[in-house]
Order: C-alpha cells, then sequence, then structure tokens
C-alpha cells in the first residue's frame, strides 16, 4: 500500500470548506472522496457537485444542515451550494442478488472499508483534511489509483467481474472514466466489461441517464466516451439507435458515416446541445434514398422522442430537444426575403429557437461548413432578431389585428373550420406584408375571399 501523503488542496470552494469545517467541529471524521481528488491529482478543474466521506451517520450529518435531508437509503446528504456537497457516510454494502443494488448496507466502518467499496481505483482515494484553513491534508490511496492515474490506466478495485456483477452501471461508467481521462483500460477489466455488457439492461434507466448526461455535460470532448461504449458494447444495449448509424454514408466536406458525423456534433455542441446533437441524425438509420435522406428531422424526431422517453428525460427538456432536432434542417442564405425569415419565425414560433441555433452551429461545424457556416448562420439570427424588433405583435405574441370573432360579426360568417382557413389566409398576407395588420385592411381581405 502507497504511504499516505500530504497534498495542498489550494482553493477549496468556501462552501466545501463550510461543510466539511461544519462536520469536523461537530467531532467527525471527514473527508473528500471521489471525483474531486482523482481531478485535483490530475491538476483539472473539478466541474460538477463534490462527493465527501464521513465517519458520522446520515442523520447526524442531517441534523448539522438546517433543512438538510437524507436522499436515499444509502444516506447521501446533499448541502451547501455553489457547488453542492453530497455527503455520505463511511459504509459496506453487502450481497447484489440483483446486480444494482445492495442487499444490506451498514454504516459504522472505517474510511479504508468505505474506500474498497467504490468503482475505480482512480476513484478510490481520499483526502482527508489536517488543516482546512490552509487546505492541507493527507491522501488515502490503498489501491494505488494515484500510480493508475499517472499512467492512465482504468482498473476496477478488486476482482472485475465481481464488481460489475454487483452493480452494472459500473459498466458505463468505466467507458465515461476511460473516455474523459483517456485511459486505456486494464485487460482484465475490459475483458469484464465486455462479457457482461448485456447485463446493463438491468439497470434502471435513471441510473443511465444520470450517466449519459455526466458524459455530455462533464466531458470537454464526449466523443471518446461514446466511442469507448460502443466499442464495448455497451452502446447497443443503451443506444441501439446510435450504434444503427454506424455504416450510414455520408457525403459531408468530412470523412466518416452518420455516427462519426453525429459524435463530432456533439463535441463541436455547448453543453446545452449535446442531448439534442446526439440525437439530431437519428432518422438516417432508415431514410436513405437517392442520395438524401428523405425527412430524416421528422423520422428522427419520432425516434429522439421514443429514446428521451426510455431515459426517461423530463418532459420540458425532451420537449425542447425534439422541436431542436425536428427542425434543425432549414436551407438558410441570403436570397431569402424578409417575408420568408417572417415564415420561419412563424414555423419556429413553439421551438426553442436558441438550442435549435446551437445544435445548428454544431452541425455545421460537424459537417466541415467552415467560418462561411457560421456567417451564414449569424446572419439568419441578426435578421430573426430584427423582425422580431420590427413586428412584435404579430411575430411574438402571433397577434392578427382580428380574429374569428371579428369575422361573424362583420363578415357573418359562422363558427366552423372555415374561420380558421381565411385566419391562416390572412396571416400568410401579413407575413408578407406587414403594413396589412390592421383590422380594416384584413377585413377588407376577408371579403375578397
Ligand atoms: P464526477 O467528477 O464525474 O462526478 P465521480 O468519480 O465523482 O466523477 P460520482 O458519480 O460523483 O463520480 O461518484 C462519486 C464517487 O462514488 C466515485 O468516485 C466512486 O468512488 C463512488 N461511486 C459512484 N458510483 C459508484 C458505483 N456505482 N459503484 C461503486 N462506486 C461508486
Ligand atoms: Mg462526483
Amino acid at each position: 500500500m502507497p504511504p499516505d501523503r500530504q497534498l495542498t488542496f489550494e482553493a477549496l470552494p468556501k462552501s466545501v470548506v463550510g461543510v466539511l469545517s461544519t462536520i469536523a467541529d461537530a467531532g467527525h471524521e471527514v473527508a473528500l472522496v471521489g471525483g474531486c481528488v482523482r481531478d485535483r491529482l490530475l491538476g483539472l478543474e473539478h466541474k460538477g457537485d463534490w462527493d465527501a466521506a464521513t465517519s458520522a451517520h446520515p442523520e447526524d450529518v442531517a441534523a448539522l444542515f438546517t433543512g438538510a435531508t437524507w436522499e436515499n437509503r444509502f444516506g447521501t446528504v446533499t448541502v451547501g451550494r455553489d457547488p453542492a456537497v453530497e455527503v455520505t457516510s463511511y459504509r459496506v454494502e453487502g450481497g447484489y442478488r440483483d446486480q444494482r443494488r445492495p442487499d444490506d448496507v451498514r454504516f459504522g466502518v472505517s474510511l479504508a472499508d468505505d474506500l474498497a467499496r467504490r468503482d475505480f481505483t482512480v476513484n478510490a482515494m481520499a483526502w482527508l483534511p489536517t488543516d482546512l484553513a490552509v487546505g492541507q491534508g493527507i491522501v488515502l490511496d490503498p489501491f494505488g489509483g494515484e500510480a493508475d492515474l499517472a499512467g492512465r490506466l482504468l482498473k476496477t478495485v478488486g476482482g472485475p467481474r465481481e464488481r460489475f456483477g454487483e452493480d452494472a452501471l459500473r459498466l458505463i461508467r468505466a467507458a465515461r472514466f476511460a473516455g474523459r481521462f483517456e485511459m486505456t483500460i486494464d485487460p482484465q477489466t475490459e475483458a469484464a466489461i465486455i462479457e457482461l455488457a448485456p447485463t446493463v439492461e438491468t439497470v434502471s434507466p435513471e441510473r443511465i441517464r444520470g450517466e449519459l448526461f455526466r458524459i455530455l455535460q462533464l466531458d470537454p470532448r464526449p466523443s471518446r466516451a461514446f466511442s469507448a461504449l460502443e466499442r464495448l458494447g455497451l452502446l447497443k444495449v443503451i443506444l441501439p439507435e446510435l450504434v444503427a448509424l454506424r455504416g450510414i454514408p455520408q457525403s459531408k466536406a468530412v470523412a466518416g458515416d452518420a455516427l462519426d458525423h453525429t459524435l463530432a456534433a456533439v463535441d463541436a455542441a455547448t453543453v446545452e446541445a449535446r442531448l439534442a446533437a446526439l440525437l439530431h441524425d437519428v432518422g438516417k438509420a432508415t431514410t436513405l434514398g437517392g442520395g438524401h435522406f428523405i425527412d430524416h428531422e421528422k423520422v428522427g424526431a419520432d425516434l429522439a422522442s421514443t429514446v428521451l422517453a426510455r431515459l426517461r428525460v423530463p418532459g420540458s427538456l425532451a420537449a425542447r430537444t425534439l422541436g431542436a432536432v425536428r427542425h434543425h434542417m432549414y436551407a438558410y442564405d441570403d436570397s431569402w426575403t424578409d417575408a420568408a425569415v417572417r415564415r420561419f419565425i412563424r414555423r419556429t414560433a413553439d421551438v426553442d429557437r436558441a438550442l435549435l441555433f446551437a445544435l445548428r452551429r454544431a452541425d455545421n461545424a460537424a459537417s466541415g461548413a467552415g467560418p462561411h457556416g457560421d456567417d451564414n448562420q449569424g446572419q439568419l439570427e441578426a435578421r430573426i432578431a430584427r423582425e422580431l424588433e420590427r413586428q412584435p405583435d404579430l411575430l411574438l405574441h402571433r397577434r392578427l389585428a382580428i380574429d374569428g370573432h371579428d369575422l361573424q360579426r362583420e363578415l357573418g360568417m359562422s363558427a366552423g373550420p372555415e374561420i380558421g382557413a381565411v385566419l391562416d389566409r390572412l396571416t400568410e398576407a401579413v407575413l408578407e406584408d406587414p403594413a396589412l395588420n390592421e383590422a380594416s385592411t384584413l377585413l377588407e381581405l376577408a371579403r375578397q375571399r
């Protein structure tokens, strides 16, 4: 076992220091564990939540912080803000009959025992503060995680078949860490992953989504983790819709098939647009005909909708993502008239346009569109902003100067679909020429039908 050694944690976030000192001042042992320790040793800024482990029982931790509650039977207590700290009590887990949940969780064990239940050596290190005021502490590294980090080697703590057998989510986590930190997977660990890949099916969709979202949100280049998922046989279990893009030819300025393009788009996307980028072309697997992917954005939106539902992605995020997928195939160029820009605004009135445009910029970049693509997109966005400013009533509030009641009263029309048709026609006319949006003019136009 490597000797414990001193390590200074410079610039610990205030909220983290606050949480650690509150627990330590109450007489409990508390340490930082998991990703924040790993990232500190890699010299990376830690994104996301911080993880701490303590000798205190969950109810004693919760009692130290107002409003804190236990989250699950593992006793995770989330406290502090920006960043939040997830505090878990030292524990061991016994028996995993169903490959995802321990049958039995036991608290009141040592930090060393707690580190032994963790998934990979690089995640099984702790930093035990000795003087929080100056960020001084010691690293506990019973499984040689620091050496593996230096050698970029991903290895389970203990026998891989047993550890993956306990919790199949670890298979996906392996791809996540191997991708993000460009690690080689230890041969035994890798063989076990490939062998046990089908067992990922037993993991709850929520937990799978959690890992996928962490890849999309925390990894500066998610394509690496997705490639690892594919190579290890995991992608076909969790996202077969993506695997179906492998081998689908693309005729783009850059080489590669539709899956290569998809992953390049994810890498090029802002964090907000990555989920949309991941799903934006899933329709291409079944729509290739005559050198084109006919209606792939519509087919793709339907398919993406089943993926998002399967992963239990919350409704509003799912809806915004689908809107972007559904509308990403517009072909703007500077020959568009102002009326065409207004029609585009109307067509995308219910779409999160910021997301749509972020997706399109990523798609352009991944298609090798170069600076011209960005200029073109920038021009469309500028023209939309100008139209919205000029015609806010019409475009933002979708208000025609008259409505169906006016048609009934002034023209004697009776309620029914015909009124809708007339209003649609008037809307078209107003999009063409906004000056027509006045009650008398519109009624006159309606009379001429
Ligand atoms: P990130 O920085 O991306 O959050 P992380 O390593 O902190 O990476 P978390 O999911 O936050 O990942 O988990 C915190 C720690 O808890 C891990 O480092 C690991 O020690 C342990 N852990 C998490 N999930 C598992 C699991 N399924 N099996 C075993 N240990 C786990
Ligand atoms: Mg973490």
